[in-house]
């Protein structure tokens, strides 16, 4: 009798004991939940405090942040708002059959009118839904770069777009290396091209543009490659930022070592749709980025991506 009661005791406490470990696997699960995307069946905190309706009123948007980049899934295409205290701008705008997406997200967050809208190269992905865009928001001041005669565009969509600049009066800033704007209290800087850069390639005449706020700083890349990328290590314009909006939707031809050892991003996002049949963003680049510890995020997996900071924090928050 003895014997049974021990053994009784020892195959109770051996449950316990696994009742205990599994417990505490379920509650690790949940916590790292919060972080970390696992399968939808595991439950965050949160998601379960908002089950039992204990979530507090506002999301958890920390109000104290103040400059935001959204990276607007747009596939391979780029589509980029910026905000500052109220403040907005729009860089590129999408293909054409994605304007409609553009102008709804946009009305979505608020966006009432736009401060400047800038084209950083009129390629189709980045120009084709500007025009629309410009149709629905009234826009103070579109920034432009300048081609050389053989590289300017003669697309319908390039058209367009200078007969709606046109019709709607927006006064044209040139952008090049130099140029400086603000948005709310950041202060933006356009890298490259600078006057006189002649490259036979248009993706190279993106505007680049380096943003700061407070303490820390964000690189607009546009689809800038290699060349683009040594010409600014030659001049010596590249200084570490944050966040680097990666150039070219990660094209292997761009984002290379040299560059990344310059500017050390800590955050980075890749614009880029699935299935891309041109295979972006190249592995090679995903590997340097590896390589620098830069923590990267891409519209295929993560949809729309959004970039907040109250000038000393960063937080990233995606779609899905
Ligand atoms: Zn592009």
């Amino acid at each position: 009798m003895k014997k049974i009661v021990r053994l009784f005791t020892k195959g109770a406490k051996s449950i316990i004991a696994w009742i205990l470990l599994l417990l505490l696997l379920i509650f690790a699960a949940i916590t790292v939940a919060e972080y970390v995307k696992l399968p939808s069946f595991i439950p965050s905190w949160s998601r379960i405090f908002e089950a039992l309706g204990l979530s507090p009123e506002a999301p958890q948007i920390i109000e104290a942040d103040k400059f935001e980049i959204h990276i607007i899934d747009v596939g391979k295409a780029d589509s980029i708002l910026i905000r500052c205290e109220g403040e907005d701008m729009l860089i590129d705008a999408g293909e054409k059959e994605t304007a409609g997406k553009v102008i709804n997200y946009l009305s979505s967050v608020g966006v009432k009118r736009l401060k400047y809208v800038m084209a950083s190269h009129p390629h189709n992905d980045h120009i084709g839904g500007m025009s629309k865009v410009l149709k629905r928001f009234d826009t103070d001041e579109i920034i432009m770069g300048d081609y050389p005669v053989e590289l300017t565009p003669t697309s319908n969509n390039y058209e367009k777009l200078l007969d709606t600049i046109e019709d709607k009066n927006i006064p044209v800033k040139k952008g090049e290396a130099g140029v400086t704007f603000e948005l709310g209290s950041a202060k933006a800087e356009i890298l490259f091209p600078y006057e006189g850069y002649i490259n036979d390639e248009l993706n190279n005449y993106s505007l680049v543009t380096r943003f700061e706020y407070g303490e820390r700083s964000f690189l607009m890349m546009g689809d800038c490659e290699e060349e683009a990328e040594d010409a600014m290590l030659d001049m010596n314009v590249l200084k570490p930022c944050d966040f680097l909006k990666v150039g070219h939707h990660g094209s292997n031809s761009s984002t290379k070592k040299r560059f990344l050892s310059a500017i050390k991003p800590e955050y980075a996002a890749i614009s880029v749709g699935q299935y891309d049949i041109y295979g972006h963003p190249d592995d090679k680049v995903l590997g340097r980025l590896d390589d620098f510890n830069v923590k990267y995020y891409r519209t295929d997996y993560s949809g729309t991506i959004v970039i907040r900071s109250d000038g000393s924090t960063i937080t990233v928050d995606t779609e899905k």
